[in-house]
């Protein structure tokens, strides 16, 4: 759920350089001339603080069942269920 419409319009719209990862709870920057993402913590908009990132969750999730990145993941993972099942 975004906090603003500013934020929700930048999300959908593909021109913007701000976009979401569902996967990892992740906003960020795609500053693409640099080939390179910059996350966020509050929304550029209207600066309410935006939801922990949970990359390193993911990883700690993948270690326990024994799976790497590339490996043929189970859905949950590849989407933000993983993290909606445990309430993070
Ligand atoms: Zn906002």
């Amino acid at each position: 759920m975004e906090c603003c419409q500013l934020l929700k319009y930048n999300l959908d719209d593909s021109r913007s350089p701000l976009n979401y990862n569902e996967v990892f709870r992740d906003y960020y920057f795609d500053l693409k001339g640099m080939q390179a993402v910059q996350s966020i913590k509050y929304c550029p908009f209207c600066a309410t603080p935006l939801p922990e990132q949970l990359a390193e969750q993911w990883f700690e999730e993948l270690e326990k069942l024994g799976l790497e990145p590339g490996d043929d993941l189970p859905e949950a993972l590849r989407s933000d269920r993983w993290w909606k099942d445990k309430n993070l």
